[in-house]
């Protein structure tokens, strides 16, 4: 069965080793030179594609972001830079051969249903390469990876007066770094992950950075309890059963926590929704940055005159150098026929936000469009262990009908369980996401047999983090090295840590040490009173102190 990848960033090279285990022919198509896609970092933003800057790191930790069969070298700090990231993926890809099967260059234009689908299933897909070649074959399956963060969303028409704009403006997507920001004054609008980050950045070097807030945001650190990554610790399935049971408890408790950190009202972060509502504001710095007075929060913008911003309380401020829009990306797949790109609210209207209810070969399968309080690439590697099993008829999906209602019935609760918009159009409860369609797959770790079987694994899997290598333990696609990686992803961890390892105090061997002077003492004592010459014992274990402890 040939099925045609479509870009090979972390969804798309998953899903190229998925098929490879399911024994599919796959063909990745991907329109730049390299792969890594949005983790790729480029001098200068290639329309299309998505872009970060220089200072990026990752915000979910490593052993949450690994893919499920492959655990990020321990020597790689937890929450690796950008270019740490692209050598892990460059790592996953050179160990199952990956690259031998992406065609560089090469952009997919259209993709099309043959003219005798309801038989075959099949596709046309096109294809245009650098130097303008293009080329239509047939496939039998076609997976869509091509990333959401592509289209910058800059919208100026809410910004009354942008056009009387003495300064420099443009969207976050364009930033690279803060080389030219330089004593400048800077008002970075949108408090989203990049908005956080780049204000941080330029108050490094900027005069004042003044961070444009509409709604505010909660604010987590990367470094968690005892330094510990913060997604590591209070994620386990525990927590999250803990969750379902009460809800409005978990969701207060962590708010308290987070205010005990920050008092997000004092700092101007307070947003209106619950912390589980939305992804939250991942950022180290920012509250140091806002102490210090180099980063001001500020209400939304009201309107811009010449270089003067002035924001909804009133307030004003002179002499803007530069504003960054971080208001976030439009999505949309020009290649797909339109059929495929119907809306259901926000979302796509795709069953799991995977499968199209409107094709009657489940034949496409859309993945990595989706985002969930954890990293991306357990949910595509898990959407695309599903599609291919689909695809291969040996996973069922339900009628037409019921996918439709699903739909509904999930674009519902998804609208009443998070702040959704145009912008962030799509958002899952990320462990029950992954649960759900690891049951598709049949791979969903069955906790009460492990109690049963493996008590020291299930005890991992139900009070450790959820990491993805408890979905390779049984079923299609099992990994011989799951268990021991979950049985070693804390010593993977704790290893970037080492270096200077502060050597263990002296407490228990001095305890030894004065215990058996003690003992010895006692003894020569004995042996004086009782005027026995039998010294042969104290002197034995007067040895003992000299022995490596
Ligand atoms: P992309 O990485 O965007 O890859 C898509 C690929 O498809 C590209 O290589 C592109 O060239 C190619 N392509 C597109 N169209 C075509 C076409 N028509 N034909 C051929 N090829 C095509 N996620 C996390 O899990 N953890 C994080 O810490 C994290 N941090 C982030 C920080 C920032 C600043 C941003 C913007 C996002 C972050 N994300 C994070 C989300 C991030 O988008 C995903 O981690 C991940 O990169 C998405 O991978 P992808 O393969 O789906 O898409």
């Amino acid at each position: 069965m040939k099925v045609a990848v479509i870009g090979a960033g972390v969804s798309g090279l998953g899903s190229l080793k998925v098929c490879l285990d399911e024994g599919l022919e796959p063909t990745c198509f991907e329109s730049s030179h390299d792969i890594g896609g949005l983790w790729r970092f480029k001098e200068t933003p290639e329309p299309g594609r998505a872009n970060i800057y220089k200072s990026v790191v990752i915000n979910s930790s490593k052993e949450m972001m690994a893919f499920s069969d492959f655990p990020p070298p321990a020597e790689l700090p937890n929450n690796m830079h950008h270019s740490e990231v692209m050598l892990y993926v460059r790592l996953y890809a050179e160990a199952f051969k990956l690259l031998q099967h992406i065609q560089f260059q090469t952009t997919v234009v259209s993709v099309r249903q043959t003219l005798d689908f309801a038989a075959t299933g099949q596709w046309d897909v096109e294809t245009e390469t650098r130097d303008g070649q293009r080329e239509t074959r047939v496939f039998d399956a076609v997976i869509v990876c091509t990333g959401h963060f592509t289209q910058p969303h800059l919208p100026l028409g809410d910004f009354p007066g942008i056009e009387s704009f003495e300064g420099r403006y443009f969207h976050s997507w364009d930033y690279r770094s803060a080389d030219d920001m330089e004593g400048k004054r800077v008002v970075v609008i949108g408090i989203g992950n990049s908005g956080g980050d780049i204000a941080v950045d330029i108050s490094r070097v900027a005069e004042k950075v003044y961070l444009s807030a509409r709604s505010g945001a909660w604010l987590v650190s990367r470094v968690g309890e005892g330094g510990l990554p913060a997604d590591l610790v209070g994620t386990s399935r525990l927590d999250m059963m803990m969750g379902k049971l009460f809800p409005s408890w978990v969701n207060k408790m962590v708010e308290n926590k987070l205010n005990k950190v920050v008092n997000h009202k004092l700092y101007g972060l307070q947003p209106n929704h619950g912390f589980f509502q939305q992804i939250p504001l991942v950022n180290d710095d920012l509250p140091a940055r806002i102490i210090s007075g180099r980063v001001q929060l500020k209400p939304n913008v009201k309107q811009f005159c010449g270089s003067t911003v002035v924001f909804a309380d009133g307030s004003v401020i002179d002499k803007v150098d530069v504003v960054v829009f971080a208001t976030g990306y439009n999505y949309s797949f020009p290649f797909l026929p339109s059929a495929l790109q119907a809306k259901s609210g926000y979302r796509l209207n795709l069953y799991k936000h995977v499968f199209s209810p409107a094709l009657t070969r489940p034949t496409l399968a859309v993945v990595g469009f989706i985002h969930g309080l954890g990293a991306i690439n357990p949910l595509a590697e898990m959407q695309a262990r599903w599609a291919t099993r689909v695809f291969k008829g040996l996973t069922k999906l339900p009628s037409e009908k019921t996918m439709i209602k699903e739909i509904e019935k999930d674009t519902v609760t998804m609208h009443q369980r998070f702040a959704c918009s145009d912008r962030n159009p799509i958002q899952v409860e990320y462990v029950p996401y992954l649960d759900f369609v690891a049951e598709q797959v049949g791979v969903r770790p069955n906790l009460l047999w492990l109690l049963l079987t493996d008590p020291r694994l299930a005890l991992n899997i139900l009070l450790g983090p959820c990491t993805p290598y408890q979905y390779r333990l049984t079923g299609p696609g099992q990994w011989a090295g799951a268990r021991q990686a979950i049985l070693t992803q804390w010593d993977r961890v704790i290893q970037p840590f080492k270096t200077r390892v502060v050597p263990e105090p002296e407490t228990k061997p001095s305890s030894k040490r004065n215990i058996i002077m003690f003992f010895s003492g006692s003894v020569l004592l004995c042996c004086i009173v009782y005027n026995k010459h039998e010294l042969s014992s104290f002197f034995s274990l007067l040895s003992l102190l000299r022995s490596p402890q």
